[in-house]
């Protein structure tokens, strides 16, 4: 047969969609992103949107919407409760998770405050996969600490292994029994570990923690805001999903689960957040905080148009065709990328690419952020934003000492059914000449510093000249290009 490459995700990815509404974008001239950068304080979150080519600083929020759901927006009942919408809402809920309650919230984080407002107090501890920015503070907030307890493999940059977001089941064996049940608040699990490149956890691993936690009567909590990716995973990569649609995957998760979270900002492709449960207790236990810090229960602070979208999108989260498109680009960068000598995390994952910064800046030292450089660094080279995701998003212990993150990465996060694949060809490229040219780069330090979640809002300068000499040599290479 002749050597065809048409086949989806293998050889090169297939958008099983088609675009229907485009929006501009700006491609400013490099001296121009060299003053916007400064002027953002080196941070890509404070870099404004006009002055971006491509924004891949994450996929809250950001994903392509569907045609059903934009319709779907047009029909919401405004009202400020009992509407319509959030019937529809919970009706969708119930059937995607298999659950009996359902509790509106703004967003995932809120979910977080109000799970860690009634499980956490000082002293207490939750075991987790892998802990994610806003989970940790607010935990560690309400007095409790996180232990987190992915495999070994899951924090090595390469690697073959299917499922690098899974827990060490021996580990959290000994955490439970060195702090005793009772002070283990509950066992958060992550869907497609945001902070480790978009790691999948197994069916097969999700079922023996779910048997550990039941043999202790600690609750499992799922974060499943990043689910779709994970699903998507569990049904290419294990033997026991392949025959299994992606309904009854979801099914089986949330029948292993005692409490479901999630952003709708990921899962269900809209802008809000929820939580699920099967348990009476749980459920009135949580209720009482929603009208208190979300919103009335038949929105929890989420506007009725998002609400409509969301039950569409997550409808549209159990048809394979629709959640491939993330996970197929990602393998697509990832694989040309490594290809290249370029320091990525393999397997590819959900969420985005990731870049390993401690090998691509080598020559930075942790403590002026490797990431955070590399992330000034290629938004000079391409106006595309990514996000650090080392220990600049970390905080500084009760002393003031830095903690310094397992791992330093930029993340380029792809929204999903956003780009095209020529942007994604870009992005490489401008990638492979910041590559080349790394030795010019080097650290930040910080003039402004936030005390809590400092990655979102501090400031920070060159440690050097260097994003001038750098701007010089994109001028030498490219000519009057941009
Ligand atoms: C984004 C995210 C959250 C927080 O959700 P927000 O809607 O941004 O508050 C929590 N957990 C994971 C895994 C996430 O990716």
């Amino acid at each position: 047969m002749a050597k065809v490459k048409f086949y989806t995700g293998e050889s090169f990815p297939l958008e099983m969609h088609k675009v229907r509404i485009i929006q501009k974008l700006n491609l400013i001239p490099v001296e121009e992103r060299g003053k916007a950068i400064t002027e953002a304080g080196n941070n890509t979150f404070l870099l404004q949107n006009r002055d971006v080519f491509m924004d891949m600083l994450t996929d809250s929020g950001v994903n392509a919407m569907s045609d059903r759901q934009v319709a779907a927006m047009m029909y919401a009942d405004d009202s400020y409760a009992g509407s319509e919408t959030f019937t529809r809402l919970e009706k969708s809920m119930k059937n995607f998770f298999g659950c009996k309650y359902f509790l509106p919230a703004h967003q995932g984080r809120a979910c977080e405050h109000i799970l860690s407002q009634i499980f956490v107090k000082k002293g207490y501890v939750v075991p987790t996969n892998y802990h994610f920015t806003t989970a940790k503070a607010l935990i560690t907030v309400n007095g409790g600490v996180v232990e987190e307890l992915i495999i070994k493999e899951g924090l090595k940059i390469k690697s073959d292994l299917p499922f690098k977001g899974n827990i060490d089941i021996e580990q959290l064996n000994e955490v439970i029994k060195k702090y005793g049940p009772d002070k283990v608040a509950y066992v958060r699990m992550e869907a497609g570990t945001n902070l480790v490149g978009g790691q999948p956890f197994s069916l097969e691993n999700y079922t023996e923690t779910s048997k550990v936690c039941r043999a202790n009567n600690i609750p499992l909590v799922l974060d499943a805001s990043l689910l779709a990716d994970n699903l998507y995973f569990n049904k290419k990569r294990e033997a026991a999903c392949k025959d299994m649609t992606l309904h009854e995957i979801v099914l089986k998760f949330a029948e292993l689960s005692d409490i479901i979270y999630f952003s709708a900002r990921k899962l269900g492709f809209g802008r809000g957040g929820g939580i699920c449960t099967n348990s009476h207790e749980h459920f009135l236990k949580m209720r009482e905080l929603i009208p208190l810090y979300e919103g009335f229960l038949t929105y929890g602070g989420m506007s009725v148009r998002e609400m409509e979208a969301i039950a569409v999108g997550l409808d549209e989260t159990l048809d394979e065709d629709m959640i491939s498109q993330g996970p197929i680009f990602i393998d697509y960068m990832v694989k040309e990328l490594d290809k290249l000598g370029i320091p990525v995390i393999t397997p590819p994952g959900g969420l985005g690419c990731h870049v390993d910064a401690m090998s691509f800046l080598d020559h930075v030292p942790q403590n002026q952020y490797p990431a955070g450089a590399l992330g000034s660094a290629y938004y000079i080279a391409s106006g595309i934003r990514g996000m650090e995701r080392g220990t600049l998003s970390e905080q500084r212990d009760e002393d003031g000492k830095e903690y310094y993150s397992n791992m330093e990465l930029l993340r380029l996060a792809l929204p999903r059914r956003v780009f095209t694949l020529s942007q994604v060809n870009y992005a490489i490229d401008r990638l492979v000449w910041l590559y080349e040219n790394r030795r010019l780069v080097e650290g930040l330090r910080f003039y402004e510093e936030p005390k809590i979640l400092r990655f979102f809002y501090g400031r920070l300068e060159p440690v050097s000249d260097w994003q001038s000499k750098l701007i010089a040599k994109f001028r030498q290479d490219f000519g009057e290009s941009l």
